[in-house]
């Protein structure tokens, strides 16, 4: 029987839902469906969930899984998100690769036909690092890459103006990873500082689309105050904006930031990796044909966590190609469990890789940009 509802104190699933949700096929995909799935914590139907979403992922997209070269350009961020352990306020080692550096990594994901990149960073409008940033779009669109194509480039850099996003597709850019950070605005609130704006940030998402980009999207999942049906809405929010790719990850406390300083409680790490592949596999469900992200987050709280967010219906992964002696300073959350080989092990476990190919989202009719 699934009966938990409460969760370390805090009430997980506000509402009186029934969730007599013992068979997989019972499992339907309305809110009210999907929170009584989030909250059920029987590891039975956890696992027939995440091999269902497996199943239907092979059947939709394939079983391959695409990579990009993940490459964390600069941990100095003007925003202050209040769960982020690169937050404007806090004191640590700020670090920004060159134009050298960044391109020297993107070459190495071109050797290991990795197929595109991510550039993610801290948030920053500046006129020096706008242009940084379309200089080494056009740099990298020109990197040799054999027979392939060229590298396919992700952006994940914030909230910009929108002829910045302008610039920066016309640059060679044609993914863009902005996460919501929580559907629920009034969440959204709680873990931001007042500064911050949900409408502005959904403002941010529809200018991407407008423009062109495959905007991806997503949120953290076990964030303190976070409810099933937070979860649930998160899914709902990811179809409704019919976003062709998401990335979506549990969220992982730094011990210095606010959120941590309040002491609001969060499911444990256990319970957020479940819920990290939970949501993974229901989004597969909801939305057989989009990329998902196996995110860096779950690794975190899984020596093989990537790996088994393949396994429950995730078909892409960022593998890190930082400078190792940056990387340890991009710490939006404490990463020094995180395991680099999970390519590896994947290869190893028989599952094909998209090598050389940019790996689209299948959602989208490709306008060979
Ligand atoms: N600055 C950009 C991109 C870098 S941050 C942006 O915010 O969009 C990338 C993601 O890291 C954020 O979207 C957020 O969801 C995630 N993140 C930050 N702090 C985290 C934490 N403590 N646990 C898990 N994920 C976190
Ligand atoms: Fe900056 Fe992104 Fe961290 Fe927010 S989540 S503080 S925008 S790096």
């Amino acid at each position: 029987m699934c009966q938990s509802v409460m969760l370390h104190g805090f009430v997980f699933l506000e509402e009186n839902i029934s969730f007599a949700l013992m068979d997989l096929s019972e499992l339907t995909l309305d809110r009210e469906g999907l929170a009584a799935a989030i909250a059920c914590e029987d590891a039975a139907f956890e696992a027939a969930l995440c091999e269902e979403a497996y199943r239907v992922k092979v059947a939709a997209v394939g079983p391959e899984v695409y990579l990009r070269g993940l490459i964390e350009i600069s941990n100095i961020c003007t925003k202050n998100c209040l769960y982020c352990g690169i937050r404007r306020d806090i004191r640590c080692q700020r670090y920004e690769l060159s134009e050298e550096e960044v391109l020297s990594a993107a070459r190495l994901a071109a050797s290991r036909r990795f197929g595109s990149v991510v550039i993610q960073g801290g948030e920053r409008s500046d006129a020096a690092f706008i242009r940084k940033i379309t200089r080494l779009l056009k740099a990298i669109k020109s990197i040799d890459t054999g027979d392939d194509p060229p590298l396919g480039i992700t952006l994940s850099l914030g909230e910009q103006p929108r002829e910045v996003y302008e610039e920066w597709f016309d640059a060679g850019a044609h993914r863009y990873l902005l996460r919501i950070e929580s559907s629920n605005p009034d969440l959204y609130r709680r873990i931001h500082p007042e500064d911050h704006s949900y409408d502005r940030r959904l403002r941010a998402l529809y200018d991407l689309k407008e423009i062109g980009y495959h905007a991806g999207t997503g949120a953290m999942i076990g964030t303190p105050f976070q409810t099933a049906q937070d979860m649930a809405d998160d899914l709902l929010f990811y179809k409704k904006f019919d976003t062709p790719m998401v990335g979506m990850g549990p969220y992982n406390p730094h011990p210095e930031t606010p959120l941590t300083l309040t002491g609001a409680p969060y499911p444990s790490a256990e319970r957020r990796f479940a819920l990290g592949l939970k949501m993974i596999a229901l989004l597969r469900l909801l939305m057989p044909d989009i990329n998902i992200a196996a995110a860096t987050a779950l690794e975190v709280l899984d020596p093989h966590g990537r790996e088994k967010g393949i396994l429950s219906g995730a078909n892409v992964i960022m593998p890190n190609i930082t400078p190792r002696e940056q990387m340890v300073k991009y710490n939006l959350y404490d990463r020094k469990s995180l395991n680099a080989s999970d390519v590896l092990d994947i290869a190893a476990k028989g599952i094909p890789i998209g090598y050389g190919l940019w790996g689209d989202s299948k959602h989208l009719a490709i306008e060979g940009k």
